[in-house]
């Protein structure tokens, strides 16, 4: 329905196109939001397609499929951006991977991914995963819990705490969209006037990007609407 999956090419440009509109709808510049094509479960001729065509920006949820990614992609040039769950026995390999990390959501991980940051890599650029919405299977921290862990994550030298992240609950309805992603847009500039510089938020995926967008999103995490249904 949203794409030709044998045409990524012609999705990324028709999203990109949706980008443009959105953006200017809400007064904003398109250059300044992030593309990031969500990878998991694609075939690796979509994400070719897709680099060739001048997606910068790979999101990867699981580790082991981002390295044979990574590995078949060897020689091109795209930021990697890890979106996925973190346990701490993946902390290592994804500091060193990864130009991106998402989904901080506790001191413990945040500690680890800095002291595990290869010394001779800039600092890893980091967002923390805010849990809004009701559902409890979403992680993320609570908003009651985020002005301490953001403290303690810009105190951290090999990260650098650059914004916000969000998976809410999937609607449909725009109005209903919007609520979540403007309660993150608020919780970052409660951050901002409390001190902190976040230019970020990572938030809006295919089925809602195009609020994200009206509410501030910097970085769309786009799956099948660039690649297709996931095999
Ligand atoms: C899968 C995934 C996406 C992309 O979802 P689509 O609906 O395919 O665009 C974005 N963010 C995260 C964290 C994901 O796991």
């Amino acid at each position: 329905m949203l794409t030709t999956p044998q045409n990524p090419a012609a999705a990324l440009a028709s999203v990109r196109e949706r980008i443009t509109v959105a953006a200017r709808t809400a007064s904003r510049n398109p250059a300044s939001i992030t593309l990031v094509g969500v990878a998991k479960s694609q075939p690796l001729e979509r994400l070719r397609s897709a680099l060739d065509a001048g997606l910068a920006d790979l999101g990867e949820n699981y580790l082991q499929e981002a390295r044979t990614h990574f590995d078949a992609l060897a020689g091109r040039t795209f930021r990697r951006h890890f979106i996925g769950a973190l346990q701490t026995n993946k902390t290592r390999d994804v500091a060193q991977l990864f130009d991106w990390v998402h989904t901080v959501d506790r001191l413990r991980i945040a500690e680890r991914l800095s002291a595990q940051r290869p010394a001779a890599l800039p600092p890893l650029e980091v967002c923390i995963q805010v849990h809004v919405g009701d559902e409890s299977s979403k992680s993320g921290v609570a908003p009651a819990g985020l002005g301490a862990l953001a403290e303690a994550v810009t105190r951290l030298p090999q990260l650098r705490l650059r914004g916000l992240m969000c998976l809410p609950p999937e609607e449909t309805d725009p109005a209903r969209q919007r609520r979540w992603f403007r309660e993150l847009r608020r919780l970052a500039e409660g951050l901002n006037a409390a001190g902190h510089r976040l230019d970020v938020l990572s938030m809006g995926m295919s089925g809602d990007f195009e609020s994200a967008i009206a509410e501030g999103a910097t970085h769309l995490r786009i799956g099948t609407a660039v690649f297709g249904a996931r095999g």
